[in-house]
């Protein structure tokens, strides 16, 4: 039966069971780790220790392991290595072999796969590499990668060529000579932190890069790209963002794709970052019987505003090798983003964008809104389908104090 008011409220349906269950926190729990002590269980380093980082572990944890993932873990070690946090672990669903969680971390046979338009370096980082380990594509910004390392390895990852270490890529940078390079690049204003995860440092050599990337005068912004706060929410402690709340102005982008991502324990390690100031924003990819539906994403993005993290960007999936069962087409991006704007927060709302291949940088895709454009008028609809016009301004007509001072002037004859 239909809601009454349903059209009162702007045609929108109402909220759905399955919209409801997405939207609440629940606790990660202890899961197959109960007997481990809740001090260890809340130590990121015994976190870390225990990453299931092989085939045994997860046949063990994952007796429903299909041939796909059985054959792709297998396989793992010689593209990009498996590596699943017990935190991270424990939100998968063994009984759904199409659990969005386990998409994301447990590796399928089809990633040996190359689609022809498919590339080890999609964005093109290594041809805008000035010393290893920096990337200056942007005129004012560059992203300096501290580490090839990962609490758990996303199975779409964009640098997948480097991360983890499985391919034996050359990764070696130098902090010293990347902080040279910024120090004599007075053009750089914008640093963002990336990797792998740089939240993975030691809160000593953390502080170390923050000090010094601060002392250069030019430095005027700071941001770090971390996953940390999804799969390691031990990680954010307090003496961590005591630190970081010393280097402002100081952004953090966190990477989320899944409502069922957001839990009681990631929430509340969002909330210390934002406590030490930190303005959050989120960073998701689009991906294929994940995150590729409009209630879906609708409750991701709901559910970030109420971890206090704005959803910056949502990516079209890069075109890293590997990675055709993962990939969302930008159609049904984009059906979702018309989803979005208008029927939710603005605030909530990402921008979509396709990293052009190659290394062309990030381009907003957006639906169509405007119908027509002229010289007179701009023809548009809203997120309701209802079309509008707007009377085109004169961009000619001169500031009243120009053309006061044009009149002013002595008229010859
Ligand atoms: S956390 Fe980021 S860098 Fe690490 S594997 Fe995932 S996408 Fe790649």
């Amino acid at each position: 039966m239909s809601d009454p008011s349903f059209g009162e409220k702007g045609g929108e349906p109402p909220p759905t069971g399955l919209t409801s269950r997405l939207k609440e926190f629940r606790s990660a729990g202890k899961g197959f780790w109960a007997n481990v002590t809740d001090t260890d269980w809340r130590d990121w380093r015994w976190q870390l220790k225990h990453r299931i980082t092989s085939l045994e572990q997860l046949q063990k944890f994952l007796p429903t392991l299909t041939p796909e993932e059985h054959a792709g873990t297998l396989l793992a070690n010689t593209k990009l290595a498996m590596a699943i946090t017990p935190c991270f672990f424990n939100l998968i669903d063994a009984s759904d072999e199409n659990c969005p969680i386990r998409r994301q971390v447990i590796p399928r046979i089809e990633e040996t796969g190359t689609a022809p338009w498919e590339m080890s370096d999609p964005c093109g980082e290594d041809s805008h590499s000035p010393v290893p380990g920096l990337v200056h594509r942007y005129p004012d910004r560059v992203l300096f990668l501290v580490t090839d390392r990962c609490a758990s390895y996303c199975r779409y990852c964009t640098r997948s060529r480097l991360v983890s270490n499985a391919t034996g890529y050359d990764f070696h940078p130098e902090f010293e000579s990347q902080i040279d390079y910024i120090r004599k690049t007075p053009v750089i204003r914008d640093v963002l932190l990336s990797g792998g995860d740089p939240l993975l440092l030691s809160d000593a050599k953390l502080e170390y890069l923050l000090t010094q990337l601060r002392a250069i005068p030019h430095v005027e912004f700071l941001r770090i790209g971390s996953r940390i706060p999804i799969f390691l929410p031990q990680r954010i402690t307090p003496e961590l963002c005591a630190i970081l709340k010393r280097f402002h102005p100081l952004f953090i982008s966190i990477h989320s794709n899944h409502p069922r991502e957001l839990t009681s324990e990631v929430r509340e390690a969002l909330g210390r970052l934002a406590d030490a100031g930190i303005p959050l924003g989120n960073q998701s990819v689009l991906l294929r019987h994940v995150n590729d539906n409009s209630e879906v994403m609708k409750a991701h993005i709901q559910k970030l505003l109420m971890c206090r993290v704005r959803p910056y960007y949502l990516y079209q999936c890069d075109l890293i090798t590997g990675s055709a069962h993962l990939r969302s087409s930008v159609r049904k991006g984009l059906e979702i983003m018309d989803s979005l704007r208008g029927h939710t927060s603005g605030y909530a709302v990402p921008q979509y964008v396709i990293d052009a291949p190659g290394g062309g940088g990030k381009v907003p895709i957006n639906p169509e809104y405007v119908l027509s454009h002229n010289r007179d008028r701009v023809v548009f609809r809203n997120f309701e389908g209802k079309v509008f016009e707007y009377p085109e301004g004169a961009d000619e007509i001169p500031l009243v104090r120009e053309a006061a001072t044009r009149f002013a002037e002595p008229q010859l004859v």
